[in-house]
């Protein structure tokens, strides 16, 4: 593929909290259009990577690029507006604002880097702003329920309106860290079912940390597999399922 196709790419990403190695001389790519699971036992690194992506964390050694440059230096905002969002975040969610404002503002937040009332004045990007927010909530199924308070949604339509959250910024690419966590079996059906709606409506970029195995060898296209802040696999769901070093990792603790 042409490097124009790489939208990730972390080089030699490395994290050290005090002597423990979080995340050691990681290299990984994720190309535009690609399902990307990051899998590991607990303590592997995932999050420490997720982290350092949004740039919440800042690298001991190692860079990112994105879109051909790198992020490393920039604030979490910064990021945002280069395409990267971070979903299944419930303090995104304003409890006492209404579905649809809430999709406003998301969308609104993640072009201006912060929400300024300011822009509500222009008729133009307002217009705009309305649109998109109609899209994303026509994309997780909420157009019925814009007039709601958020507080006021079921769980499953919280969880909706998370992702919708994080999709009213247009991302490139899409993080989700153990999305379906705390879930009854319920609920994480209906989020992997929003997952693969969304997925196929807007042809989405993610990078999902997910324990459920079967969620993720139904949902990816590659697997990354991190063991001890480490890539000891990467490949499609049916490369990993049998990959000694992986069940080793996963049983070895
Ligand atoms: P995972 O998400 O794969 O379970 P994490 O990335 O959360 O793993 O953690 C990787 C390692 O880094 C663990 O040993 C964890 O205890 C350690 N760690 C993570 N965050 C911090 C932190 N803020 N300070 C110190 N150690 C941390
Ligand atoms: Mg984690």
């Amino acid at each position: 593929a042409a490097s124009d196709d790489v939208l990730l790419e972390t080089r030699g990403l490395t994290k050290e909290f005090g002597g423990l190695v979080a995340t050691d001389d990681v290299n990984i790519r994720v190309e535009r259009g690609e399902q990307v699971s990051l899998i590991g036992p607990n303590g592997a690194g995932k999050s420490t990577l997720i982290n350092l992506i949004t740039r919440r964390l800042e690298p001991t050694d190692g860079d990112i690029q994105f879109k051909n440059s790198s992020i490393v230096g920039l604030d979490p905002h910064e990021v945002v507006q280069r395409g990267v969002s971070k979903s299944f975040q419930t303090a995104s969610i304003f409890p006492d604002l209404s579905v649809r404002e809430n999709a406003e503002i998301a969308g609104l937040a993640a072009e201006n880097g912060a929400f300024d009332f300011k822009l509500l004045t222009h008729r133009d990007s307002l217009t705009d702003v309305h649109q998109r927010a109609r899209d994303t909530l026509e994309a997780v199924g909420l157009l019925d329920s814009a007039d709601e308070t958020a507080a006021d949604l079921p769980y499953g339509d919280k969880r909706r309106l998370e992702i919708g959250i994080a999709l009213a910024a247009e991302p490139d690419l899409l993080l989700m860290d153990e999305p379906t966590a705390g879930m009854s079996p319920e609920e994480t059906n209906a989020t992997v079912e929003l997952i693969e709606e969304v997925k196929q409506a807007l042809d989405l970029t993610f990078v999902l940390v997910e324990h459920d195995m079967e969620i993720v060898f139904n949902i990816s296209d590659r697997i990354i597999v991190l063991n001890r802040g480490r890539v000891i696999a990467e490949g499609a769901p049916e490369d990993i399922r049998g990959n000694p070093d992986v069940q080793e990792a996963y049983l070895g603790g």
